[in-house]
């Protein structure tokens, strides 16, 4: 019987799953990175739990078919490469995919978290089922990833889908990429949390936020509620330029519910091609389990390319 390990490999968190063939959890493995110990010490880290894995899949007489990786950095997924990583030295262009590969007899791929993301929510989660998808993770950052006619899109430079550096408003805050005014500069978890303290003078997290506004404060509504405004006008843009069936939003604001979805809904339309104003948005449904399940729907995938 056929099996499949599904690697998220996170900033701060691994998590490794064995599936059989129909991508069901069987087994999994996770533990906090020795990010301060560089590349070598997390590659040994991944090592050690595969081994446990490929273990666990003879015992049960399982033949592993395939080892899929999320990445939480930019990576190169036709060379299996990884390009370099915001947390840990030692990835610049390190092969990651044939690493595996050659240490476990076993073909390897890798995409980014938010590809990844979308894999996952893609066949396990809130868009089974679909052939066209807009994925959009909101957490300390944005990112994305768009499913067409049943495809993952690349686009040169793996860049598709980089909905959280489309500028949104000329000349507004710094963003990560050194640019003003990005969607993930006025929408992203660490956008809501300095909006808050401006409008508050109180440092608060982005998940004490959510919560406050749920609750009622006027402040955290307000601060949630211009974050849905930025949120609407970054999906109405990407739903006009690829007309998905669903729009898929993951991450920590994935999981706001009514207070970040109502506002965000109402809103869409005005940014939104009047045709697909009904567009469905909706909230991810694996969770956290987005990067380990999507990781295994990507070694799915490739080992039943025909
Ligand atoms: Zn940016």
């Amino acid at each position: 019987m056929t099996a499949y390990i599904g690697i998220d490999k996170g900033g701060t968190r691994h998590t490794l799953a064995l599936a059989d063939g129909a991508g069901t959890v069987m087994d999994r493995r996770q533990y906090a990175a020795a990010r301060a110990a560089g590349a070598q010490a997390e590659i040994a880290q991944l090592r050690a739990a595969l081994t446990e894995l490929f273990a666990v899949a003879a015992a049960r007489g399982l033949e592993v078919a395939g080892i899929g990786v999320s990445f939480g950095g930019p990576v190169d997924p036709a060379s299996g490469e990884v390009l370099m990583s915001h947390h840990v030295a030692g990835w610049e262009h390190l092969p990651l995919a044939r690493v595996l590969a050659e240490g476990f007899g076993v073909p390897a791929w890798l995409e980014n978290d938010a590809n990844v993301g979308a894999l996952g929510e893609w066949r396990f989660g809130a868009g089974r089922g679909c052939q066209d998808l807009f994925y959009i993770n909101v957490g300390t950052g944005i990112g994305g990833g768009v499913i067409a006619n049943g495809r993952l899109v690349h686009g040169v430079m793996n860049l598709a889908g980089e909905i959280g550096h489309m500028t949104v408003q000329p000349g507004g805050p710094l963003c990560t990429c050194g640019r003003h005014g990005c969607l993930e500069s006025l929408a992203s978890g660490s956008a809501i949390e300095r909006q808050y303290r401006e409008r508050s003078g109180t440092a608060r997290s982005g998940r004490e936020i959510l919560a406050l506004a749920a609750a009622g404060d006027p402040v955290a509504r307000e601060t949630v509620s211009a974050t849905a405004d930025w949120l609407a006008l970054g999906i109405g843009a990407a739903v006009s330029l690829f007309s998905p069936e669903l729009v898929v939003v993951g991450g920590g604001l994935g999981e706001a519910g009514p207070v970040l979805f109502e506002p965000l809904r109402r809103r869409l339309p005005d940014y939104v091609i009047p045709q697909r104003r009904e567009v469905r948005v909706v909230p991810a449904a694996l969770g956290y389990d987005a990067g380990v399940r999507g990781a295994i729907a990507l070694a799915m995938d490739h080992t039943a390319a025909p």
